[in-house]
């Protein structure tokens, strides 16, 4: 086929179909056109799911008549004039693309009315046929109108999903670049239902109800300044973590961004706090001077490159660590309210509206000492003096009570153990290799031979643990060596190594030896812990309780449980009637 230069409209669908990947991106184009104009409220209305109609009205500086043509066009902005320009984009757009793009699969009609002009214009753009620009009358700001998205690219259309699941990522759309812009308010409407709205207000104000009220109270906020670099967000106790990212804001310089690495420097952060695979909820806002990011990577700008990522990162990573150290995140334990039912009425007469203590008062003495007597009789430790003020007890060989000023305390103890050890190890192996008991016997383990090359390239990180093992012979792994906290500990040797077998090529693939180094420490400080069901003498517990005011993060084991749980005075004299 000879070569062409391809008409208009086909290069702006081709550019189309990396700018406008659905119809959130659609929202997200015309709503940073909005912000850049200058905009004090916008307002969205969506119809099924944005593919049928999307609307969005805004008070901005406007777009005279004459310039309409020019705003559908491709290659055409207000932003950027030069090639130096784009090293300090301070604007949300710049590439003049996204109305070209979304004119040539769409139907788009653009209303403008600059603030100082009588009347407006009106262009329309009919999947690139366009109706020249004409007078209009209408508001001052920018009304765009697109409809039947896609109608004529049936491609995309079958890569999208239902319309509800596409309104929810407008609705994230909106309340991304909401969060970002706490001066601007934003109202969004689906099917003539509100989805958001958002007055103008404060940034903390907005961030809270962009992740909803009942997780604003149990935010935290973060902050730092480095080398030009600043953070500011909020993130949420370990407790608000979710199974999914949606609950995670990021943005940069005012621009909502994707950036797995900076995610993953939160995820750091709260290494050790929230299970594995949970999220925590954050938002965070960053500021980096312009010329310092390359926000030129993506057609939808919402992947970006800085010229210095491992100070962004740490600089993240450090603020919500402090944030977190510095915080009480022992999670509290609230009784739910549960209505005291009375009794079922058997010879009629009681009113169903009896008093709770009238109900309670009900039971009969048989009830009560039939209750009494299933009580599990495990025996529990008497009261043991640790700090003169604070009496603990073991219950159930499996967890510690006790107080502290805000409350009672109630810890897992194998779970607090695992995070003091952990700790402990950590820190000392951070000074030196820990120290290894050669075995009497060597012993042998079956491995297949691809666990054993890991086994083989992670041993690095295996003899800073105090392991020596080797490939003994086909099929089998030699242990000739073990960290003495694991014989100390009567950890079961084989057993260990074949658990560390099964995750060895896990191990392999992890970032850095260090984050595999935490994770055997974490699997050696799980085995070598005291269990549930261990009877601990009045030294161990005064021991483990020292320790917990010891090390930092002791609310949560090492993988991220919570370890202890606070009942607070507060909490018990609600439930008591006291307040
Ligand atoms: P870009 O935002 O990258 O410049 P667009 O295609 O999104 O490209 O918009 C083209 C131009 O149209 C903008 O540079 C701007 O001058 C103008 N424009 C678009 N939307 C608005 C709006 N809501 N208010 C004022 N001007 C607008
Ligand atoms: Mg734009």
């Amino acid at each position: 086929m000879p070569i062409r230069q391809l008409p208009v409209v086909v290069v702006n669908q081709i550019a189309a179909g990396e700018v406008v990947e659905r119809p959130a991106s659609v929202v997200k184009e015309v709503l940073e056109n909005a912000i850049d104009a200058g905009a004090g409220r916008v307002e969205i209305l969506v119809e099924g799911g944005g593919v049928e109609r999307i609307e969005v009205i805004d008070d901005g500086c406007g777009i005279p008549l004459d310039e309409l043509s020019l705003a559908i066009s491709a290659h055409a902005t207000s932003k950027v004039s030069a090639i130096e320009d784009l090293e300090h984009i301070a604007t949300m757009g710049f590439r003049g693309e996204a109305l070209a793009s979304i004119g040539s699969v769409s139907r788009l009609e653009l209303r403008s009315r600059p603030t100082s002009e009588d009347a407006g214009g009106l262009i329309i753009v009919d999947h690139g046929d366009i109706t020249p620009a004409a007078p209009t009358a209408c508001p001052p700001g920018t009304r765009v109108l697109i409809s039947g998205l896609f109608a004529r690219v049936p491609a995309r259309r079958k890569f999208l999903k239902s319309a509800q699941a596409e309104t929810t990522r407008i609705r994230r759309v909106v309340r991304d670049l909401a969060a970002a812009n706490p001066e601007v308010s934003f109202k969004l409407a689906s099917g003539g239902r509100v989805l958001l709205d958002l007055p103008a207000v404060e940034a903390r104000s907005r961030i809270e109800a962009c992740l909803g009220g009942d997780v604003a109270a149990r935010m935290l906020e973060v902050k730092a300044d480095r080398d030009g670099v600043s953070v500011w967000g909020l993130i949420g106790r370990p407790e608000l973590a979710r199974p999914t990212a949606q609950h995670q804001i990021l943005s940069l310089n005012g621009r909502p961004i994707v950036d797995f690495r900076l995610r993953h420097a939160v995820r750091e952060a709260f290494r050790g706090l929230i299970e594995p695979g949970r999220h925590p909820t954050m938002a965070i806002f960053l500021s980096v001077p312009p010329d310092r990011v390359d926000v030129n990577v993506h057609p939808a700008k919402t992947e970006v490159r800085f010229r210095d990522d491992r100070l962004v990162y740490s600089c993240i990573k450090r603020a919500v660590e402090a944030t977190l150290d510095a915080a009480d995140i022992v999670p509290p334990v609230h009784i739910p309210s549960v209505d005291i039912k009375p009794p079922p009425v058997l010879f009629g007469g009681r009113s169903s509206q009896a008093p709770s203590s009238q109900a309670a008062s009900s039971f009969s003495a048989d009830e009560i000492r039939a209750a009494i007597a299933s009580t599990p009789s495990t025996p529990t430790v008497p009261v043991t003096i640790v700090d003169a003020a604070r009496p603990v007890i073991q219950v159930h060989r499996m967890f510690l009570v006790t107080e502290d000023a805000e409350g009672i305390l109630i810890i897992d103890q194998h779970a607090l153990h695992e995070r003091v050890m952990f700790e402990r190890l950590l820190e000392r192996i951070g000074q030196a290799n820990l120290p290894s008991q050669r075995l009497l016997m060597p012993e042998m383990v079956d491995a297949s031979a691809d666990a054993i090359e890991s086994m083989e390239s992670l041993g690095p990180v295996l003899s800073r643990l105090g392991f020596d093992v080797s490939a003994g012979g086909p099929g089998t792994l030699t242990i000739h060596a073990v960290p003495s906290l694991l014989s100390e500990r009567s950890v079961e040797i084989g057993a260990f190594v074949t658990d560390l077998l099964d995750r060895a090529a896990e191990l392999c693939d992890m970032a850095d030896e260090e984050t595999a180094l935490r994770d055997v420490l974490d699997m050696m400080a799980c085995k070598a812990a005291i269990k549930a069901g261990d009877n601990l003498s009045e030294r161990e517990l005064a021991d483990l309780l020292a320790m917990r005011e010891s090390i930092e993060r002791s609310s949560n084991c090492p993988h991220g449980r919570p370890t202890t749980l606070r009942l607070s005075i507060e909490e018990l004299e609600r439930r008591f009637g006291r307040r």
